[in-house]
C-alpha cells in the first residue's frame, strides 16, 4: 500500500492530459520537527483567504464523546503572506482570526505538542509518530467542504520510518511519505496517520484490500496469525452486512500500537487506531489463544463493526459534525451497545472463540450491569445523552447514578436478538434492513421501530420503551433460558457483598461506596483506606484486631461474627466504624451455564 502511486491527472473522472481543477482548497504540510520535544510542525496554506480568515481547531474527536480542547497542545502559531507577517488574534479557546489580503496565499504555521499515549490525539517520540487530523489541522472557515491535501515529509534522520493511513495517496514514495488527498475536512480528520518502523502485513477479503500495521511489537510477535484471525473476523462482518457483496470501502487500515499497559480503539470510515498490551499479541509457537488475545480480537471486531454502525449508519444528530462543541444524541446505546454485542459474537462466529468462552465473557458483562446501582437511576437513552458529562468524566459516585450504554446497550441488543429469534428472525435482519432503509446514513429511533414492525408485523414500542427509556429490569433470565443457557445464582465476592469498589494493590483503597450496600449504611466513604477489622471475642472475651489487605479475607477474621468494627484512615485520622455483616450472604452474582448446546449453537452461529 505504501508504494501506491497515483497522480492528480489520473484521478477518477479526469481524462489523461487534462489539468486537475485548480481549486481554492487548503493544503497541510506535516513535519517531524523534534522527537525529543514531541513536536510536529504543521504548515497550512490557504490559496485565497478571506479578509478576516477564521481558523478553528476541533474541541473533540468523533467517536470519543468528550470536549478535549486540542488547542491546549498548540505550542506556537503564526501567520504570514509571502514574507509579510499577518495579524493573528486568538478569538476563543480554539479559534483564531487572521487579517489577510484576499487572493494572496496565506501560510499559517503551528507547532503541536504530541505526547498523549491514546488513540484520540497525537504522539511523537524517537520510536513512533501518530496523529489525528483533529489534533493538528486547523479548520479554515469557508473552505471545509472543499478538497484538502496533506503532505507528510519523510524525516531525514529516521530512514526506517514508514507511513500508514486510510487517506488516498496522490504522490508518495515507497515508504508512504508524500501527498495525500481528502474530499473535504471531514475526510481528512477521519484518517489518522501512523509513522514509524512498524510491522506491516496485508490481506485481501471480500473484494477489499486490508493493511495491518503494528508498532511496538517484540520479535516473538506472530503477525501471520494476527492477519489470518483478523481476516476471518472481517469476512464474518462483511457477510453479516452484505451476504456475498462487498464492504463499503475498497481499502481499510488497522493501526495497532502495542504498549506495556493500555487498551483502546477509535473507529474511522476506512481505518482504525488501536492500543493493546504487548503481552496480548499472539506469540510465535503458541497455538492457544490467551484471554488477552481474545480481548484484542474483540477490540478489532468492535472497531471494524463501526465501519457500518456509527461511521455510516449514524445518529441523525451526527449527520453533520460540529467540531466546536458537544454533539449530543440519545442513541449511543444503539451505536456503541449493539456494536459491543456484536464484537465478541462475531469473534465466536468466526470460529476464534468457543461457546463456553463466549458465555463467560457475556457473564462478565451481565454482572457488571447487575452490580451497578446506577442502572436503577438512569436509562440507556439518558446515559447516551449525558455521555459527555457523565460516562467520559467518571468519579467515585458514577456507578450510583449512571449506567454504561456499552454494557447495558449490549444487553438490550441481546434481548432484542433473542426475542427476534423466538419469532424466526434475528438482529442481523434488523441491522441489514436499517442499512437499506437509512441508505447507510443518518438514523433515528423511529427507523429502528419501523424496521422491527416491518420485519415481524408487530409493534416493538413497548419493549424499546421499557429496555431503553426506563430503568426496568431486562428479561434476561427468561430469554437466555429459552436459548439453552441456564442462569445460576452464586455467592458474590466480598467487595460486592459489602457494597464497595476498591483497589487492593497498596492497602485497601475504597474508590466507590455503592448505594444501598452495607458499607454505605455503616458510613464508609470513597477515599477511605481500610486498615483492619476488630472482631469481638467469643462470650465476652477481648476483641482481636486484624490488619486487612484483601476484602475476601473478611470472613477469615470475622468468622460468624454478625458485627465487626472497621478501622479506616480518612484524612489521616483513624476512625472506628461499626459494620453490620448481616445480609452480606444475600448478595448474589449470576453464573451462566450451557444447558442445551444445540440451542446455544443456533443462536451463536448464524
Ligand atoms: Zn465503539
Amino acid at each position: 500500500m505504501a508504494t501506491r502511486r497515483r497522480t492528480a491527472s489520473t484521478r477518477a473522472g479526469m481524462k489523461p492530459g487534462m489539468k486537475p481543477d485548480v481549486h481554492p482548497g487548503v493544503h497541510y504540510r506535516v513535519e517531524v520537527l523534534d522527537v525529543t520535544r514531541h513536536l510536529f510542525q504543521v504548515t497550512l496554506s490557504v490559496p485565497r483567504p478571506q479578509a478576516t480568515q477564521v481558523l478553528e481547531l476541533p474541541v473533540w474527536i468523533p467517536g470519543s464523546y468528550l470536549v478535549r480542547e486540542f488547542a491546549r497542545h498548540v505550542h506556537r502559531i503564526s501567520a504570514q503572506q509571502g514574507k509579510r507577517p499577518c495579524t493573528l488574534t486568538q478569538v476563543n479557546k480554539c479559534s483564531w482570526s487572521v487579517q489577510a489580503q484576499e487572493d494572496t496565499p496565506l501560510t499559517v504555521t503551528l507547532l503541536v505538542h504530541a505526547h498523549d499515549a491514546s488513540v484520540r490525539t497525537a504522539w511523537l517520540d524517537a520510536q513512533r509518530g501518530f496523529f489525528n487530523g483533529t489534533s493538528l489541522f486547523l479548520r479554515v472557515q469557508g473552505y471545509t467542504h472543499l478538497p484538502h491535501t496533506l503532505e507528510v515529509v519523510a524525516p531525514a534522520d529516521l530512514p526506517d520510518w514508514h507511513l500508514a493511513t486510510g487517506l488516498s495517496a496522490l504522490q508518495v514514495d515507497r515508504r508512504g511519505f508524500g501527498t495525500y488527498s481528502a474530499a473535504n475536512y471531514d475526510e481528512l480528520a477521519d484518517c489518522p496517520v501512523e509513522l514509524g518502523a512498524f510491522w506491516r502485513g496485508e490481506f485481501r477479503a471480500c473484494g477489499s484490500d486490508y493493511q495491518f500495521v503494528v508498532a511496538g511489537a517484540t520479535p516473538s510477535f506472530d503477525g501471520a496469525r494476527l492477519l489470518a484471525d483478523t481476516q476471518r473476523i472481517v469476512e464474518a462482518e462483511v457477510r453479516l452486512w452484505h451476504g456475498k457483496g462487498r464492504a463499503p470501502h475498497s481499502r481499510y487500515v488497522f493501526m495497532l500500537w502495542a504498549v506495556s499497559d493500555g487498551y483502546g480503539g477509535l473507529e474511522h470510515r476506512n481505518s482504525t487506531a488501536l492500543i493493546c498490551k504487548r503481552e496480548d499479541l499472539p506469540q510465535q509457537g503458541v497455538k492457544t489463544a490467551s484471554e488477552g488475545y481474545v480481548t484484542l480480537l474483540g477490540l478489532i471486531s468492535h472497531e471494524y463493526f463501526h465501519t457500518w454502525n456509527v461511521k455510516r449508519l449514524r445518529p441523525v444528530q451526527l449527520a453533520e459534525i460540529d467540531y466546536q462543541r458537544e454533539n449530543m444524541t440519545s442513541l449511543l446505546w444503539f451505536f456503541e451497545g449493539f456494536t459491543s454485542y456484536y464484537d465478541d459474537l462475531l469473534v465466536c462466529r468466526s470460529g476464534l472463540m468457543d461457546a463456553a468462552r463466549y458465555l463467560k465473557r457475556l457473564n462478565k458483562t451481565l454482572n457488571q450491569v447487575l452490580q451497578t446501582p446506577g442502572r436503577q437511576v438512569q436509562s440507556v437513552a439518558q446515559a447516551s445523552f449525558e455521555a459527555w458529562t457523565k460516562y467520559y468524566r467518571p468519579d467515585d459516585n458514577s456507578p450510583n447514578i449512571t449506567v454504561s450504554y456499552y454494557t447495558k446497550g449490549a444487553l438490550v441488543a441481546l434481548c432484542l436478538d433473542l426475542s427476534l429469534r423466538q419469532q424466526g428472525h434475528s438482529l442481523d435482519d434488523v441491522m441489514r434492513a436499517l442499512w437499506k432503509r437509512c441508505a447507510a446514513g443518518p438514523m433515528s429511533e423511529d427507523d429502528l421501530l419501523t424496521v422491527l414492525h416491518e420485519l415481524t408485523g408487530t409493534s416493538w414500542q413497548r419493549q424499546i420503551q421499557a429496555w431503553v427509556h426506563s430503568t426496568a429490569e431486562l428479561p434476561l433470565q427468561a430469554l437466555l433460558q429459552a436459548h439453552g443457557v441456564q442462569v445460576h445464582d452464586d455467592a458474590s465476592q466480598w467487595a460486592q457483598r459489602l457494597g464497595i469498589r476498591a483497589t487492593e494493590s497498596q492497602g485497601i483503597q475504597i474508590k466507590t461506596v455503592l448505594h444501598g450496600g452495607l458499607a454505605q449504611r455503616a458510613g464508609l466513604c470513597a477515599g477511605d483506606e481500610w486498615l483492619g477489622v476488630e472482631v469481638p471475642g467469643p462470650r465476652g472475651k477481648a476483641a482481636t484486631t486484624w490488619r486487612l489487605t484483601r476484602l475476601d479475607d473478611v470472613p477469615l477474621y470475622a468468622g460468624q461474627a454478625p458485627r465487626v468494627t472497621a478501622l479506616v484512615s480518612r484524612d489521616r485520622r483513624v476512625l472506628r466504624i461499626p459494620l453490620d455483616l448481616k445480609g452480606a450472604e444475600q448478595v448474589k452474582t449470576w453464573r451462566l451455564a450451557i444447558q442445551d448446546a444445540q440451542a446455544v449453537q443456533r443462536w451463536l452461529q448464524a
